[in-house]
């Protein structure tokens, strides 16, 4: 048994299991949490921490892999309870002012906005932290380390800790009890080379579990790596197929749902569990990330 046990808290993001996951490390200061989730699903954090015997002010330090709302969008109220937040240096600038951030979700989704997300607050200033790539951080007698992860986002970090990685969204969405993995390939930043660069970046590093945000901890890193990678392959090859003929991005989306639901039922996979993935990972945002990947990356030269 490890000395110091892994929790997976699960946040149950709009009612449903296996969505969004917070890893609750507990230690003499108190707790670390790797992702907070979103304000929407702090109750569901705060049950799960009481169920260790802890309260939110028991957090002292949060590790984001990201900023994205799913991932961090709760930071700043721990931080106003006390948390330092650890965070990659292209992210900070918006952790500690997320006006930008937030108004550009809003433009996603709308009136939706509070429900899915709840509120995002800034970050106590003096409570930011940003580590530099592989970086160690040390927190008493736990010893974290970050690693730069583009692909998904420039703002990525992935953290070690001990063998086990944590993946936050560059390690694929990977719901428990299914070899089946699907990628988050979110605006405006996805990029298919740099994401392979990082998967080659993660194997030379010692993994025996590998912890996705999207969600759970398991112990096959290699079958678990070079599945992201073949998805990668096939989500750019597809693309190429369908762009010469120059799709909206609305047609893009039916067709990315329509190919999406095909390697679904070639893969025998319920109507449950297909829901599961499209809310951990909505398809349309996938289709404008490839979409914009297509226009300012590949047409870019
Ligand atoms: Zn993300």
């Amino acid at each position: 048994m490890a000395k110091n046990p892994i929790i997976i808290i699960d946040l149950n993001f709009q009612g449903k299991p296996h969505s969004i996951a917070s890893y609750l490390i507990g230690y003499s200061g108190g707790a670390v949490l790797i992702e907070c989730g979103p304000g929407s699903t702090l109750p569901a954090l705060e049950a799960g921490l009481a169920r260790e015997g802890l309260s939110a002010r028991d957090v002292t330090h949060v590790l984001l892999t990201h900023i994205h709302l799913d991932h961090a969008g709760a930071a700043g109220w721990l931080s106003q309870l006390g948390a330092q937040i650890i965070v990659h240096p292209n992210g900070a600038p918006h952790m500690l002012n997320p006006e930008k951030l937030i108004a550009s979700a809003t433009r996603i989704y709308k009136d939706e906005m509070q429900t899915l997300w709840g509120e995002f607050l800034p970050v106590v200033e003096n409570q930011l932290k940003v580590p530099k790539d592989a970086e160690e951080i040390v927190i008493g007698d736990l010893r974290f380390v970050a690693i730069n992860a583009p692909g998904h986002a420039e703002h990525h970090y992935c953290y070690l800790f001990e063998n086990v990685c944590f993946t936050g969204d560059v390690g694929g969405i990977r719901i428990p009890g299914y070899q089946y993995m699907r990628l988050p390939m979110a605006p405006p930043e996805l990029n298919f080379d740099k994401w392979r660069a990082t998967l080659a970046r993660l194997r030379q590093e010692k993994i025996a579990r590998i912890a996705p945000t999207h969600f759970g901890i398991f112990d096959d890193p290699e079958w678990h790596l070079r599945e992201v990678e073949k998805d990668l392959d096939a989500a750019e090859k597809w693309l190429e197929s369908v762009m010469p003929s120059n799709p909206s991005v609305d047609e893009l989306r039916v067709q990315l749902i329509a190919w999406m639901n095909e390697q679904g039922r070639a893969l025998n996979l319920d109507q449950r569990v297909v829901k599961a993935y499209d809310l951990a990972n909505p398809l349309d945002m996938s289709a404008d990330g490839l979409y914009r990947y297509w226009k300012r990356v590949r047409m870019a030269g």
